[in-house]
């Protein structure tokens, strides 16, 4: 219904003389619309004088101002259970992100898994170590899939981790993984973990956890404090 729909059946309205559907249609627009909810109101004060100086015969205004108070009340319960369901969720994504926090794995520049490493790998592991994880990451990503070794793949997703792009990381732990590449597996495993933690993917980074506590690695010690932490997620 349009302003000029309502406003003509305002006279038959204020006689009690609308029926549904129509008094429907027109209910609708009266509680949408602010102009024509106003001026209903100033012609229903203006028919009340009438009213009151003529007859009895008043309309039933209370009937519409308990619908009006009940369309208040209800929508301030939506907004009050939407706000608890908003405000646990982010309580939830608060707890999960807690219970997930990690330290970056650190570079180490004379370990022998690096070694024979070229120049690039090594400059954006300076920026790396400063805690500047974009600036590696943008080098590491610009290094020729000829030379991308698992220690470029292993950092680059570890860059996307600390930078919470954590589908990217896991398509760079996943490199690792798949290649069963012994010398960053079981971390790859690890940070992938916890980037399925981070996009609350709990039951498959649960596994995963699981999976390396029975590993003969420095990371199964790790997974079973992490599992701790997020048991009761
Ligand atoms: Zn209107």
């Amino acid at each position: 219904m349009i302003c000029s729909e309502f406003s003509a059946l305002v006279p038959r309205y204020l006689k009690g003389d609308l029926a549904d559907p129509l008094l429907g249609e027109f209910e609708q627009h009266y509680f949408q619309c602010d102009r024509c909810f106003s001026d209903l109101q100033v012609e229903e004060k203006l028919v009340n004088k009438e009213f009151t100086v003529n007859t009895g015969n008043i309309i039933p205004i209370g009937t519409r101002s308990m619908v009006k108070f009940l369309a208040a009340a209800a929508s301030f319960v939506l907004v009050a259970v939407l706000s608890v369901f908003y405000f646990s969720n982010a309580n939830y994504q608060k707890r999960l992100y807690e219970a997930s926090q990690f330290t970056a794995p650190s570079f180490i520049t004379s370990e022998s898994r690096h070694a024979g490493q070229i120049g690039p790998f090594m400059a954006a592991m300076d920026f790396y170590k400063e805690g500047q994880y974009e600036q590696a990451r943008v080098i590491l990503e610009k290094i020729p899939p000829g030379k991308r070794d698992m220690p470029v793949v292993f950092f680059q997703g570890v860059c996307h981790l600390l930078e919470e792009d954590h589908n990217a990381a896991i398509r760079q732990f996943n490199i690792i993984i798949s290649d069963m590449n012994p010398s960053y597996y079981d971390e790859a495993i690890y940070y992938k973990a916890i980037a399925l933690l981070r996009l609350d993917k709990i039951a498959k980074a649960k596994e995963l956890l699981y999976n390396l506590t029975d590993m003969l690695s420095p990371f199964a010690c790790k997974s079973r404090a992490m599992l701790e932490k997020v048991k009761n997620l």
